[in-house]
């Protein structure tokens, strides 16, 4: 059968200890056990079905850590308090002192920073090439890389990375090829197409109502058991632990994130087209103009469309600054850096989530002053929204 990501979901059942149709929350940081055997082997991973201690797991995390693994068709996977509390242990359990990263140069702000700024202080380097250039990607691998790291389709610029070239890549040069696919939960699922192990940010869209901050690290049972183990697990040691309150809400959202993505693509696809036909700059991977645009739709999981981002540029921060303050007060989204929230947020990436990125490299990269990134909500009417946002444009002087 071929592989359905929203079924693989929806077929996962979780009961309440009294028949409920959700499972019960798990409310203990402890847990007690009828004899000092069993805890030894508990302790020792040696007893199934066990818990210990909830920073190493809890029933509530676990039950959300397998519906994501469903998603993502890993073996298992393991929730975490935010998106960075996925992405920095997962590199610095695969990384020694001395080891080297080939990353996108395009990737989330923070992961940036972490590659270029912290983990130096550890003596591991970061190459960041352009990932959609695989001779360059692979000129970049020395004898001590470890790591091929990149985003399925990046912040902000929304490069698509060709995951069964970067996996060749990898296979071929023993490397782990770590993918975030935060920008596109259920249309591209990176573990079938060769990925080794697969990040979101569940803040995003995966929990889509901008309530709290989460992640996930989805991989195999090996991979997942060496992050949590007591004596050498980053993810264990690190302590980046979600709430069983919150994994249990995020759970309950994962099960709308199907037709939350359908509308997102479609409202997107629709302004995109829009802004696009009406002349401004505009970048999507559903829009023909888009270079990944053909990559884009070999990889992807057709029903759920090109994802809910997109970019225009107006071109300056100021006139950026201006249509974003106008669209706010007509009420077409908020002034707000993250994605994935029911109302449309929008914000200049130059100055707020890539900041971390120096400026001369922001322009080398592509990444203007005037670019605008918008996460497309889920507007029942998205053609008054276009008519509305078009005024805007049109009293500001950005189209004629
Ligand atoms: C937001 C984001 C992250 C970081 O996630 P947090 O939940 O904020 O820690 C990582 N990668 C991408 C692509 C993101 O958009």
């Amino acid at each position: 059968m071929t592989f359905k990501p929203a079924n693989n979901i929806q077929d996962l059942q979780y009961f309440g200890e009294f028949g409920g149709v959700n499972p019960s929350i798990s409310d203990s940081s402890t847990y007690t056990f009828l004899s000092a055997k069993t805890m030894f082997d508990t302790f020792e991973g040696n007893a199934d079905g066990c818990y210990l201690y909830s920073r190493h797991s809890s029933p509530s995390n676990l039950y959300l850590g397998e519906a994501l693994a469903a998603m993502e068709g890993t073996e298992t996977a393991n929730v975490s308090a935010s998106g960075m509390g996925a992405i920095t242990p997962v590199i610095l359990q695969l990384c020694n002192a001395g080891d080297h990263i080939v990353s996108s140069r395009t990737i989330y702000g923070g992961t940036y920073a972490f590659l270029k700024n912290f983990t130096p202080k550890f003596n591991i380097k970061t190459s960041f090439v352009d990932i959609t250039k695989l001779e360059a990607v692979e000129r970049a691998i020395t004898k001590d890389t470890k790591i091929l790291y990149c985003e399925s389709v990046s912040n902000p610029l929304l490069e698509v990375a060709d995951i069964k070239g970067l996996s060749f890549i990898a296979k071929k040069h023993n490397l782990k090829l770590v993918v975030d696919n935060t920008f596109s939960p259920l249309s591209i699922s990176p573990a079938i197409l060769g990925a080794d192990i697969v990040i979101h940010s569940l803040t995003k869209f995966i929990n889509g109502s901008s309530d709290t901050v989460g992640g996930v690290v989805c991989g195999s049972q090996e991979f997942i058991d060496t992050l949590r183990n007591v004596n050498d697990g980053a993810s264990m040691l690190l302590g980046p632990t979600m709430d069983s309150l919150r994994a249990a809400s995020i759970l309950k959202n994962l099960r709308t994130l199907h037709i939350r993505m359908q509308q997102h693509s479609k409202n997107a696809m629709y302004l995109a087209e829009k802004f696009e036909t009406k002349g401004l700059k505009t970048v999507y991977p559903g829009l023909k103009s888009h270079p990944s645009h053909e990559l884009f739709k070999r990889m992807m999981n057709a029903q759920y469309g090109f994802g809910g981002m997109l970019t225009i540029d107006v071109g300056s921060l100021e006139k950026a600054n201006e249509l974003m303050e106008m669209m706010q007060d007509k009420n077409l989204g908020y002034l707000a850096v993250s994605l994935g929230f029911y109302k449309t947020l929008f914000s200049a990436p130059g100055t707020s989530t890539s900041s971390e990125i120096p400026l001369e490299e922001q322009q080398s990269m592509g990444l203007s002053d005037g670019l605008i990134r918008f996460s497309i909500g889920l507007d029942a009417d998205i053609e008054r929204t276009f008519q509305m946002m078009y005024q805007c444009m049109e009293v500001l002087n950005i189209v004629s």
